[in-house]
């Protein structure tokens, strides 16, 4: 049976940070990529279950882009066809799914064009809906111009449009990336002269997330690029946007990021940072919170993690030794952010704190590694959350893990 390479486009997480294509609207980002691969992983599945030797590129799974080891990877194995699927961006105006073909390869173009009618997905084409890519021009797309099978890149609509967008990322989402997912199938199926016998039951297993943006961000930039930025309170929180509310997480007094960029959100300074992982994150400018050192060296030690608790120390001695706020509040505030509900402070939901705020609380009593395997095995299930809680690991453990699985597919 053929094998078919389908490739999700931009990397996830990437809109707001830069790199990855999304759209603002009310306030909120959408990232292209969370629309990319749901429909790239429920047109595999439905292929799969016909026979076809399918595979999603790895890049689609990576926290950076590059085009051509997606080209490279769909070149070495020698796939019979390359599917890359978007959704695009423009004037408000325009509208409508369209696919990108090589002037001499267009035969698939022509199906998923019949197929993509057929549907009536309520997303009409744009134009005719098949473009030839025009060398010179912007749509002479990397992934249709380098790959050595016939490729072709389908945009499904654009985010950009008031109707396209209820259809991408709105109320009509579940039912348009399902169709997407059914017309890319349909249309699979037909090049290769198989009988389409249905779709698979669609779940959307990609952990989506809309993330509230500012609407008040100003660039105020810096010379401190590079400089460590050092936490002088006790600690501060930090978010994966540029927001101020629900941080992704905080780190102590003492901890240092190295300053990349810095901001006004809301009319407060804000820091762009980068940890030790290189991963980016957005953190208070107060001066009574952080102050800036000199430059940056990565210092693996300085990894965050507190100090593991003395045998039978409580919550609240514990914090109070690392310098952080034991108030009943500030325990019900982290308790939030690392997911325990209903904080009331027993004697349970201390001891469970106290594990995530130290970071032994494993629970699972396994290695890093072996966590990795067992997600890579689908043995907890998909989406983060239910992967963590299956686990039964906090947060900060399971980043650990998330990235081990990142770094081996
Ligand atoms: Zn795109």
């Amino acid at each position: 049976m053929a094998t078919v390479y389908f490739d999700a486009g931009h990397t996830r997480n990437t809109f707001d940070r830069g790199g990855g294509k999304g759209v603002r609207r009310n306030g909120r980002s959408y990232e292209e990529h969370d629309s990319n691969i749901d429909i790239a992983e429920h047109a595999e599945k439905i292929l799969k279950s016909h026979g076809f030797d399918v595979h999603i590129t790895s890049q689609s799974y990576a926290s950076s882009e590059s085009l051509t080891s997606r080209t490279n990877e769909a070149n070495r194995a020698n796939a019979d066809l390359l599917v890359s699927i978007h959704a695009n961006a423009g004037a408000s105006s325009a509208n409508g799914a369209c696919i990108f073909h090589w002037p001499t390869s267009e035969d698939f173009a022509n199906i998923w064009a019949n197929q993509w009618e057929d549907a009536d997905t309520g997303v009409g084409l744009h134009g005719n809906g098949k473009h030839a890519v025009r060398v010179g021009t912007w749509t002479n797309l990397h992934m249709v111009r380098e790959a050595a099978m016939p490729a072709y890149l389908i945009e499904h609509g654009f985010m950009t449009n008031d109707h396209d967008f209820d259809y991408i990322f709105g109320s009509k989402k579940d039912s348009y990336r399902k169709q997407c997912a059914e017309v890319i199938a349909k249309s699979v199926c037909e090049y290769f002269g198989v009988d389409y016998k249905g779709g698979s039951t669609y779940t959307p297993n990609h952990q989506e997330k809309s993330h509230t943006v500012s609407n008040n961000v100003d660039w105020v930039g810096t010379d401190d690029k590079g400089k460590e930025l050092i936490i002088t309170g006790s600690y501060v929180n930090y978010y994966d946007t540029q927001r101020w509310s629900n941080p992704t997480g905080a780190k102590k007094r003492g901890y240092k990021w190295e300053i990349d960029n810095l901001y006004k959100v809301n009319g407060s300074l804000q820091y762009r940072v980068q940890d030790e992982n290189n991963d980016l994150y957005f953190t208070t400018g107060r001066s009574d919170l952080v102050k800036v050192g000199g430059e940056y060296t990565k210092d693996e030690s300085s990894g965050g993690s507190n100090p593991a608790p003395k045998s039978g120390e409580g919550i609240v001695d514990y914090m109070n030794r690392i310098g952080m706020d034991s108030s009943y509040s500030n325990r019900s505030d982290l308790a939030a952010q690392y997911g325990i509900n209903g904080y009331q402070g027993t004697a349970s939901q201390n001891m469970q704190l106290l594990d995530y705020i130290s970071g032994s609380g494993s629970g699972s009593g396994k290695s890093i590694s072996q966590m990795a395997n067992e997600i890579i095995r689908g043995e907890h299930g998909s989406g983060h959350a239910n992967r963590r809680q299956s686990l039964g690991i906090s947060k900060s453990q399971y980043e650990k893990v998330r990235k081990e699985v990142n770094k081996r597919l």
